[in-house]
């Protein structure tokens, strides 16, 4: 089902326009409701006000993932009448995710609906007037132009740094302002960067200077283990916090106010009642991506190898990451059956067995399905 997602260079968006949905002319009853009821309370804010409210209704947004966040900061934008939404994501809605993906309910997790349409039909439903365009595609350097270039604004809800930092690389080349929002366990990040020459963009003629970007505060994309939702858990309130904040950096620029988005990268531990900020409001010079401007993500270099290995079976190599079968197996155990020894671990989880080696390679049977190889790696070993 997975290898259905429309080939890079055909936007379903644009190929199949009934698969987006804009729902407001005057013989469908649902547009019986005015944009002035609406959005009243929402225009009374003297932030928004009608002005701001105009702003939105011309704004497109596109969100990389509809897990937990994307779906929270779908709903959240769709609610704050954004006009136009691109929703991209490779999963299906699972019973697992029902505790915090906010657009998802029992229906769409029995019938296997995949994330981003499922988000679509639930936004048609309490705002007709929002065009959704969904993908149901992993986000690669191959396609990533033909998602998101029609958008003003990225918002990143993914669950991996491999697709965060390909993010950045295009959004630093394309001086397209993105969003990074991260939550796991009781933690909820988020970042604002607004890459240079933005003031250039209509969008923005709010003078505004231009923010570091994920590569200036994190040079490289964190090597070992990362955790991940499936391996240590999360709290649907940091999801809905990281997503709060998120969405009103969105709201600001949207409305043409970027000197008021946060130059820091906030981050608060819900459970310890920690919070820290570490400055973001001057670009580093000797980075590679806005400094250098080298984009090694877009370009593909540094991705995992992914080939079709024998009948049934997928093949991740990834060079550079040395795991520890130890802390893996206390990772994985919750979730499956794990057996390891010094050259190999097997971790089965029902249709799929993972076979993981020392330098990170795995080879994942049970699938040819490349896209959802490429999304069980990223859940329970780490992008
Ligand atoms: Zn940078």
């Amino acid at each position: 089902m997975m290898s259905d997602h429309p080939t890079p260079a055909v936007p379903q968006s644009v190929q199949e326009p009934q698969t987006s949905t804009q729902i407001n002319t005057p013989a469908d009853p649902r547009s019986s409701i005015s944009d002035q009821d609406r959005y009243s309370r929402q225009v009374l804010f003297p932030g928004i006000g009608a002005s701001g409210q105009q702003l939105l209704a011309s704004a497109h947004v596109a969100i990389v993932g509809v897990g937990a966040t994307g779906a929270a900061t779908a709903s959240l934008l769709a609610r704050a009448g954004v006009r136009t939404l691109t929703l991209i994501d490779r999963d299906f809605v699972e019973p697992s995710n029902l505790q915090r993906q906010v657009l998802f309910d029992e229906a769409d997790a029995r019938d296997c609906l995949p994330k981003a349409e499922a988000a679509r039909r639930k936004i048609a439903l309490f705002n007709s007037t929002i065009t959704v365009h969904q993908q149901i595609a992993d986000l690669v350097p191959a396609n990533i132009h033909e998602l998101l270039s029609q958008a003003h604004l990225i918002l990143d809800a993914t669950d991996n740094f491999e697709t965060r930092y390909l993010i950045n690389d295009y959004a630093v080349q394309q001086s397209k302002p993105w969003i990074y929002a991260a939550a796991i366990g009781a933690y909820a990040a988020t970042m604002n960067i607004l890459p240079l020459s933005i003031n250039h963009q209509p969008l923005t003629t709010n003078s505004c200077p231009p923010t570091a970007c994920l590569a200036c505060i994190f040079p490289k994309p964190p090597t070992g283990p990362v955790e991940t939702c499936d391996t240590a858990g999360i709290l649907s309130t940091a999801v809905n916090l990281a997503a709060s904040i998120q969405t009103t950096e969105a709201l600001k620029l949207l409305t043409n106010q970027p000197h008021l988005m946060r130059r820091t990268l906030v981050s608060f531990d819900l459970w310890g009642n920690q919070r820290s900020e570490i400055n973001t409001s001057t670009p580093n010079p000797d980075c590679t991506v806005c400094g250098q401007r080298l984009f090694s993500h877009l370009s593909g270099v540094g991705r995992p190898h992914i080939t079709l290995c024998g009948r049934n079976s997928v093949q991740i190599h990834e060079h550079h990451r040395p795991i520890d079968f130890a802390t893996m197996r206390t990772r994985l155990l919750p979730h499956g059956e794990v057996r390891f020894n010094d050259l190999l671990l097997r971790f089965t989880r029902p249709p799929h067995t993972f076979t993981l080696f020392p330098d990170g390679r795995c080879l994942i049977q049970g699938t040819t399905d490349i896209t959802l190889a490429r999304s069980l790696y990223a859940r329970f070993i780490g992008s």
